[in-house]
């Protein structure tokens, strides 16, 4: 657990959540903003700044969360398609410095979903 990040925080119970998965691995919530109907947030648990400081050692956590990542989609009724985005760094745009892959659908196309850059 890194101290001072949210993240940490919602996986260890201290900050409230709408938690919609849980595993030894990966925690998963509903973005507390959400922009399309899904938009649910996969997240690993052990502290981990952006894909940009994955190591080898994060691998079964990222494989884990691409597949919880389909199967929460899914379930939550995107079973037309959905898109998974990861912003990293401040060039991608990344807000919270926990790595976080937004998991967003819903029953219509989803569009670019990018951020402005100017
Ligand atoms: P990013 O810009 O990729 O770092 O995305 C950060 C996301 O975290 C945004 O979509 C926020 O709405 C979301 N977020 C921030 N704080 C919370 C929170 N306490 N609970 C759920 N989602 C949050
Ligand atoms: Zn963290």
């Amino acid at each position: 657990m890194s101290e001072n990040c949210i993240f940490c925080k919602i996986v260890a119970g201290e900050i409230p959540s709408k938690k919609v998965y849980e595993d030894e691995l990966v925690f998963a919530f509903h973005d507390i903003h959400p922009q399309r109907p899904v938009h649910i947030l996969v997240i690993p648990k052990r502290h981990l700044a952006s894909l940009q400081d994955a190591t080898p050692a994060d691998e079964p956590a990222l494989g884990r969360l691409l597949a919880v990542a389909n199967q929460l989609a899914t379930e939550a009724g995107s079973s037309g398609g959905f898109r998974v985005i990861i912003n990293n760094g401040e060039i991608g745009c990344q807000e919270v410095p926990h790595l976080h892959a937004h998991i967003v659908g819903g029953d219509q196309p989803v569009g670019p979903m990018l951020k402005r850059l100017d």
